[in-house]
């Protein structure tokens, strides 16, 4: 049941489509705009953005790895990957913004912000250990209907707090990319036409965060499709 099942394809595919068409608007996105040429490197584009902000003690650091640009509220650090930190491109600034409105939504107390960040904890865990908290309930239905079931809510818990996550991430990331986009225009740091570069690589990077919370709930429909399965096997 939990190796192949055709039924959770049934509640995996549209997920799982949307997420690759987001995979390709933000390769192509990205690929075509990192050869269009900006002012400034995303770093500098990053720092002028968090100075202008009076953000002058959030650090700048390289991360690995491409885009995996991130901003870490618990350190006070925006990372940003070789390829935007030091390309001199539309696609490179328009990310380092969008890192730079994070540390701008920490320090003003953004509130969908800090629900995410209180959350991180529970999804490391619940990522990895709802499913096997869900599994051992199913085998142990076999022996105790009541324990088996109880175990198994909680496992379905674990993925309703990874589906809260994925949801509370949708609001942070659009609201990261509207303050990006209006403090590149506002302190000159992109032109009108670099702003069309800018629009195309953050959207296609947002679908990607709906394609996430899509796959995030599809997988809760499946596990308490699963569950109500459970209590049929106890009656
Ligand atoms: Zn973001």
């Amino acid at each position: 049941m939990f190796f192949f099942d055709p039924v959770y394809l049934l509640f995996a595919l549209p997920a799982l489509l949307l997420g690759l068409y987001a995979q390709i608007k933000v390769q192509s996105a990205m690929s075509h705009y990192s050869r269009v040429a900006a002012n400034t490197t995303g770093a500098e584009a990053a720092r002028a953005l968090l100075e202008a902000n009076g953000l002058y003690d959030v650090q700048l650091e390289e991360s690995r790895g491409f885009l995996s640009d991130h901003y870490d509220p618990t350190k006070r650090v925006l990372r940003l990957s070789p390829q935007v930190a030091r390309g001199r491109s539309v696609a490179a600034v328009g990310v380092a913004a969008h890192e730079a409105a994070h540390a701008l939504q920490h320090a003003t107390g953004y509130w969908p912000l800090q629900i995410r960040t209180g959350l991180v904890p529970v999804v490391q865990f619940g990522s990895w250990l709802g499913p096997i908290i869900f599994l051992l309930g199913w085998l142990v239905s076999g022996i105790s209907p009541e324990l088996g079931t109880s175990l198994a809510l909680l496992g379905v818990l674990s993925f309703a707090a990874v589906a809260l996550f994925a949801i509370v991430t949708l609001p942070v990331e659009l609201n990261a990319s509207r303050r990006a986009k209006a403090m590149l225009q506002r302190y000159f740091v992109m032109d009108q036409q670099g702003m069309v570069g800018v629009n195309q690589v953050l959207d296609a990077a947002a679908l990607t965060y709906v394609a996430a919370a899509v796959q995030a709930i599809s997988t809760l429909l499946y596990y308490v499709f699963l569950l109500s399965g459970f209590s049929r096997r106890r009656d």
